[in-house]
């Protein structure tokens, strides 16, 4: 062979025998079949091996079956993201003209998705009360598709019912997706409240270090993977084996993490409830926290988020000027990494709007506690 033809047609030489402690990176988009008889190009490569890039190489394949085996999810999608995320399961259990509910308190660009592409497609998505338990049956409609929860909610910390929201729904056969990305998919065992498909931003506690974006869609039963597989596909959500293999290297770290994040982040928090500005910390381990007693009773743990409210007689203009005075703590969207974040919600968008203004979200990293408490307590400083 010419040395051109070599270099594309190299039979690989190296594959066999090494076996590593880890899951080394597969990159591939084509998938090699002996002959012609085994060509198929199907989306249950759980079942009939592989078949195309698109729905996996052994690293993503790999990473699926991790998040699956600690959520204890019947089988587990990786999309490209926590939007990604939610954008599948809106679109594989919605149809034109479904009514969708959504906590107010969901991560917001979930409600930019419900009032750009879904409104276009007709799919209705009415924002109901975090708390508001059973009472969601009064708001479920013959023509209600899916059931949105996030526990802790986006920003506010709300907790839900999840087991009287679940058996609401279910009594009148609609399913229920969940948020779980606070929990990392093991400080809350979404399953065992019969949510039927529970999502998490990997992005965040399984990535851990800021440097990857990556979501995954858990299917609790069979009928739940039959609608997320074909619209997977069809999106063609393809994710990275390179971030793929960066997740499982954080799933190896990710207990000592949040054991970590978890201690520091009830210090400061327990710290800032001692502030004369502070007028409520929102964690969900503090008993003013909405929904505190459904996280002891439903949770395992808490993680490195949470929010305070200023006194009323703090300005959004000072509020904002506590975060910019912050120097440990970086400004920026996205948490669950080792670096701590402070965050202003100046348009925080809740009915009534208590909290406008006011309040500020935190995401703990893994620097020491003493040094953050000194940062926030300078910044308090410039207040007076
Ligand atoms: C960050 C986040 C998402 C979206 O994840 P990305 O990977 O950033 O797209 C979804 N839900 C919650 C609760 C989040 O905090």
């Amino acid at each position: 062979m010419h040395w051109r033809t070599k270099l594309i047609q190299a039979e690989p030489k190296s594959t066999d025998g090494f076996r590593s402690l880890t899951t080394p990176t597969y990159r591939g988009s084509t998938v090699v079949f002996d002959s012609h008889t085994q060509l198929t190009d199907d989306w249950h490569e759980a079942q009939l091996g592989y078949t195309y890039g698109l729905y996996g190489t052994p690293t993503t394949r790999e990473l699926a079956a991790r998040i699956a085996d600690l959520e204890g999810a019947f089988h587990t999608f990786i999309v490209s993201g926590g939007q990604a995320a939610i954008a599948l399961i809106y679109l594989a259990f919605c149809n034109a003209g479904s009514h969708v509910l959504l906590p107010w308190n969901a991560y917001g660009p979930s409600k930019d998705l419900s009032e750009g592409l879904l409104s276009r497609l007709n799919i209705q998505v009415e924002r109901y009360d975090p708390l508001i338990g059973s009472g969601i049956s009064a708001l479920i409609r013959p023509e209600t598709s899916l059931i949105w929860c996030e526990s802790p909610g986006s920003i506010t910390m709300e907790i839900q019912d999840l087991p009287a929201i679940v058996a609401a729904a279910h009594a009148r056969n609609v399913p229920v997706a969940l948020d779980n990305t606070y929990s990392a998919g093991v400080l809350l065992d979404a399953f065992s409240f019969g949510v039927d498909v529970s999502m998490q931003a990997l992005t965040k506690y399984v990535g851990g270090h800021s440097d990857l974006f990556l979501g995954s869609v858990s299917a609790g039963n069979e009928a739940a993977f039959e609608r997320l597989g074909p619209i997977h596909r069809q999106l063609g959500m393809a994710s990275s084996p390179d971030d793929a293999s960066l997740a499982l290297r954080g799933l190896q770290t990710m207990g000592v993490r949040l054991e970590a994040l978890e201690r520091s982040t009830l210090a400061v928090a327990e710290w800032l409830t001692h502030r004369l500005e502070v007028a409520t910390v929102l964690h969900p381990a503090f008993p003013s926290c909405p929904g505190h007693d459904l996280w002891k009773r439903d949770f395992t743990g808490s993680a490195s988020i949470f929010s305070i409210v200023f006194q009323p007689a703090y300005t959004p203009a000072q509020v904002n000027a506590f975060v910019d005075a912050l120097s440990l703590f970086k400004i920026g969207y996205s948490w669950g990494g080792v670096t701590s974040l402070a965050l202003p919600y100046p348009s925080l968008d809740r009915p009534g709007n208590p909290v406008q203004g006011r309040i500020v979200r935190f995401n703990i990293g893994l620097e020491h506690v003493e040094d953050l408490i000194e940062d926030l307590t300078g910044a308090f400083a410039t207040l007076q």
